[in-house]
């Protein structure tokens, strides 16, 4: 029988999906030992400090990650982080493949003037603060003034907008990182406007999180009814065969069917390019340019109008991490269907960029392992990983983190949420007991 040891870097929903695939792939002559490296001290990826807390539905994918650490041959190794704590050298040396599975964790920036100043935060930080991820907790957000500025037109500006417009009540029983909690008891915020430097033709929305939105009461959402009848005919006349106009539908239904009989707005503006964000310590203004779109081409128009704010967040996309000797395009890694080079793969938003919903990696990791096995030579012969971390490193392994769940859970259950979270490393390190390294089987 042949058993290969392989290494998974990132324990988000692609990681496991993958150490699913290999679980799925084996048989009587083929066996896996899948080690999984996380660098936070909880799995999860994005399912625990991306989705929103008003989603609890889609966390519950978690309960198959769970099932799928229960199987024979799967260890993780949670707060180590591969390229800091253990090279990725280290891993492609000792293991028969290695998976890079680290997500796109990076917002980009929009590299303009006053990105800087204080309650101005990319998605990354501002969703990742009240979804209690360790290093995001203190970061100090306002929100005194009526009016927030989100800029960028996909489902991560509609997400951070509807927890804005959220009623308290809807966000308390969730599991919203602590923190946040009294933040959001003091929103003023009445009106977001939501700005998009394309036409609405090229807004990256998807139907059903404009069709939740439609649906959240109290809110007047605001579209230009011209706007997207200008872009419905663009999109008619361009010579594209892909012409999905389901977006465009809606946003037009949207913007015929205006209720202006609530105290928060909700305004969509498209072709609004922010030029500068202006205030004297903290976000007081953004100033924007008007762009016009003709055959497809996105241009400037030199007509400048600008929104008084105290919030502003961009949510233009993310982009990957880097390791050493790795190419990255348009903010993924460089691969041939997920192969990098020699012994190295990726998957998931590493791989594609930061795109799709969690159900569309499965398949994406499963083609993965497919050409990963293809290409498996002998099994290598290898000391195994415990060794190259520093004496006293603390390693949250399958036991230690179903203690930090379970507590978790417990916590959540008086306040009747699904949980409550822990913020700082140090609590959740402390769930990990060192004479665990004397099981058998044991990180
Ligand atoms: C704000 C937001 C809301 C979303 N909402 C939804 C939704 O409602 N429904 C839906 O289906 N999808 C949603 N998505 C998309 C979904 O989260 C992604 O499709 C999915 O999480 C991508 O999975 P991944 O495993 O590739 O990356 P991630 O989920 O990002 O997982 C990557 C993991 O790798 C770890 N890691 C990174 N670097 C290292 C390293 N050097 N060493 C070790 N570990 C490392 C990270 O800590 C992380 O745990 C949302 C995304 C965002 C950003």
């Amino acid at each position: 029988m042949l058993n290969y040891k392989i290494a998974i870097v990132g324990a988000g929903p692609s990681g496991y999906f993958t150490a699913q695939a290999l679980q799925k792939a084996q048989s009587d002559h083929l066996k896996f030992s899948i080690d999984i490296f996380e660098k936070l001290p909880t799995p999860g990826g994005l399912i625990r400090s991306g989705v929103a807390p008003d989603r609890q539905k889609i966390k519950t994918v978690s309960k198959v990650f769970e099932k799928i650490a229960k199987e024979d041959g799967f260890r993780l190794f949670a707060n180590v982080e591969i390229g800091k704590d253990i090279s990725l050298k280290v891993l492609k040396d000792q293991y028969d493949a290695v998976v890079i599975a680290t997500g796109a964790p990076d917002s980009k920036s929009l590299g303009i003037a006053g990105e800087n100043l204080s309650n101005c935060f990319s998605a990354t930080q501002f969703v990742s603060w009240y979804n209690a991820h360790p290093d995001f907790k203190d970061i100090q957000v306002d929100f005194s003034h009526e009016t927030a500025v989100i800029i960028g037109a996909g489902n991560v500006a509609l997400d951070i907008a509807r927890m804005l417009l959220n009623d308290l009540k809807d966000l308390e029983c969730t599991d919203i990182s602590e923190h946040a909690i009294p933040i959001f008891r003091s929103n003023k915020i009445q009106n977001i406007i939501i700005c998009g430097r394309r036409g609405p033709e090229h807004a990256s929305f998807t139907p059903i999180e404009i069709r939740d939105f439609s649906k959240l009461s109290n809110i007047n959402i605001k579209i230009d009814s011209d706007e997207i009848e200008k872009a419905i005919n663009r999109v008619n006349l361009s010579l594209s065969t892909e012409k999905d106009l389901k977006n465009l539908e809606l946003l037009k239904t949207i913007s015929e069917n205006q209720k202006d009989n609530s105290k928060k707005n909700l305004e969509l503006l498209f072709l609004t390019a922010p030029i500068e964000i202006k205030g004297k310590d903290k976000v007081e203004e953004v100033v924007f340019e008007l762009n016009s779109v003709e055959n497809d081409l996105i241009s400037q128009t030199g007509k400048k109008f600008s929104i008084s704010t105290g919030l502003v967040i961009t949510a233009i996309g993310y982009e990957t991490n880097y390791f050493p000797g790795m190419n990255l395009i348009n903010g993924r890694i460089s691969n041939i269907a997920g192969h990098i080079e020699q012994n190295l793969y990726v998957v998931g938003w590493a791989k594609r960029g930061a795109e799709g919903l969690v159900g569309t990696l499965k398949s994406d990791a499963k083609d993965v392992v497919e050409l990963l096995i293809e290409n498996l030579n002998q099994p290598k012969l290898s000391i195994g990983i415990p060794r190259s971390l520093k004496p006293g490193h603390k390693v949250v392994d399958q036991l230690s983190w179903e203690r930090i769940n379970a507590a978790e859970v417990v916590a959540g259950e008086i306040y009747g949420k699904p949980r409550v979270k822990f913020t700082d490393r140090k609590d959740m390190l402390a769930f990990v007991d060192e004479r665990d390294r004397s099981r058998p089987n044991s990180n």
